[in-house]
């Protein structure tokens, strides 16, 4: 293998920050260079040299491996570099603010990461004896209840990791409700237009065939239109609300009783609910299931240290056939219920989503978050997120065109379109621009609803200043973009690598690393 023993790739890029000279290692004082894992370090300097084993027949016939593995060989104190400067290369909440809209990229606070950290919580073993983890099922337990009680629905599943994963959660709940009912014919899940991309994956995974519902021209779903369309084929729908336009889906109550009353189920993506906990209980809106994203409303962080966490919620219609285990309170303590049996609470239970209970960690750090905030605090959370978006969106309306600013406030999010920038140019030209400005850009082209969409959630836990700042950089790049300014076409400036080319990365993504000398030879 060659390796480059000093571990350094000179790389001579061009002085383009105002005739500063290239450096020799290719690093610009902090923000460093680094090549892949394989290009550093050596396989002759480390590792350990084991006497060779005694000669036996071997049993692998012929399968035994021939040439090296091709590990990289690196020190300790190598490895521990490449990946801190890796690590320097992300963006991150605890850098500045991340204005990815749908994605809720808030403060993760530390008294969280403080209760998970207690032994009781982060070295239980899920296959520790029951009567040695009461205090951690009562976490488990004591979340739940605020789950149900927060969103007003019967029960909830703990186990799915992710709101992807518990969308599939309810909808695998659906149609075990179908089936049970005799009319696993529905096949039909019914999809607006502006839902997010898991919605309709979830459906087709599980089976359905998934239509799409149009929304109407204040970027709500069109109610008149899934009406119509109800019928002895449909299964159901999936409705976001808050919707990704940023907007409640005012008419909710009434779908889901027409959705009922054609004999299908309600689901709702509530990857949102930050902006309405505390003041709107799904239960009441007629849902039948809905996810919980953790790292979104209730402030966990997103991939912390392993799966994240999507507890979904079901209306009582649901309940029977929601998946194992859960915690059940009884006399003398919690037990894990992890089997179906006669007991008619969970003879239906559609089976397990995972191996265990659910993540323990992400748990903690939720119900700390729940705990601390209360009540009015969680009311708080909701109503401040949409104070933030609103002022983000009344702040840049005059500068960026804002499709559905004239159809009242939104809610957690705020949306404009490339509608008045100059020939030319896009929202990806101001995205890449903001790179330059030192934030995350917005999320890009996302509702497909909205001509070149960036969709900003500025979330509850920036403050004024904070939000200033993001405005001004917004509206100064966007100013750039609507004066024709070339400079923005090659942005960003001053990041390591400008525009990579993503449909090449796409079509043809090269995924593993081959010696350069051996590429050479080919
Ligand atoms: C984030 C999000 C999802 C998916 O959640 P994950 O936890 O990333 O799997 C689904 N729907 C909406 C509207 C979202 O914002």
């Amino acid at each position: 293998m060659t390796i480059n023993q000093s571990g350094w790739k000179p790389s001579a890029p061009e002085a383009k920050d105002g005739g500063a000279p290239a450096t020799f290692t290719g690093n610009k004082a902090l923000m460093l260079e680094e090549v892949l894992i394989f290009e550093i370090g050596s396989t002759d300097t480390t590792g350990v040299d084991i006497v060779p084993a005694p000669k036996v027949a071997s049993r692998l016939g012929g399968l035994a491996r021939e040439a090296a593995i091709g590990l990289p060989g690196l020190s300790e104190p190598e490895t521990v570099r490449h990946y801190t400067r890796l690590s320097r290369q992300n963006y991150a909440i605890d850098l500045g603010l991340f204005p990815l809209g749908s994605c809720t990229m808030k403060h993760n606070p530390r008294l969280n990461e403080k209760m998970a950290r207690l032994p009781g919580f982060s070295d239980v073993h899920p296959l520790a004896p029951v009567d040695t983890v009461q205090g951690a099922l009562e976490v488990i337990h004591q979340l739940a209840h605020w789950l149900v009680t927060l969103t007003g629905m019967t029960s909830v599943a703990m186990s799915p990791k992710a709101g992807a994963h518990g969308e599939l959660c309810g909808i695998l709940a659906i149609k075990a409700a179908l089936e049970k009912r005799g009319e696993g014919h529905r096949k039909v899940i019914l999809v607006p237009e502006s839902a997010h991309g898991t919605n309709p994956a979830t459906a087709a995974f599980a089976g359905f065939k998934v239509e799409d519902i149009p929304a109407t021209a204040d970027g709500r779903v069109d109610s008149d239109a899934l009406k119509a369309r109800l019928g002895p084929d449909v299964a159901g729908v999936m409705i976001t609300n808050p919707n990704t336009c940023g907007l409640f889906e005012r008419d909710l109550k009434d779908i889901s009783d027409a959705v009922h009353a054609a004999g299908g189920y309600v689901y709702c993506d509530g990857a949102n609910f930050n902006a309405i906990v505390g003041r709107v209980r799904p239960g009441d809106l007629g849902v039948d299931a809905m996810h919980i994203n953790l790292h979104k409303t209730f402030s966990t962080p997103h991939g912390g240290g392993g799966p994240g966490s999507g507890p979904v919620v079901f209306s009582e219609a649901l309940t029977p056939f929601a998946p194992l285990p859960f915690v059940e309170k009884t006399g003398e303590g919690f037990r894990l219920v992890e089997e179906e049996t006669a007991d008619e609470h969970h003879a239906d239970s559609f089976g397990r989503m995972v191996a265990f209970h659910g993540q323990m960690g992400m748990f903690t750090r939720a119900l700390t978050y729940i705990l601390s905030h209360g009540a009015d605090g969680l009311r708080q959370v909701a109503e401040d997120a949409v104070l933030n978006a609103n002022y983000v969106l009344r702040s840049l309306e005059n500068t960026l065109d804002a499709p559905f600013a004239a159809s009242g406030p939104c809610m957690h999010e705020a949306i404009f379109s490339d509608e008045n920038l100059a020939d030319g140019f896009s929202t990806i030209d101001i995205a890449k621009a903001l790179i330059d400005e030192g934030f995350h850009p917005m999320t890009m082209y996302f509702p497909l609803v909205v001509h070149g969409a960036m969709l900003v959630e500025p979330t509850e836990t920036e403050s004024k200043a904070a939000l200033d700042q993001f405005i001004g950089a917004l509206r100064s790049v966007a100013e750039r973009a609507k004066a024709g300014d070339p400079s923005l076409k090659t942005a960003p400036h001053f990041a390591p690598r400008a525009r990579l080319d993503e449909t090449q990365a796409a079509r043809k993504p090269v995924l593993v690393w081959k010696e350069p000398l051996a590429n050479a030879a080919e």
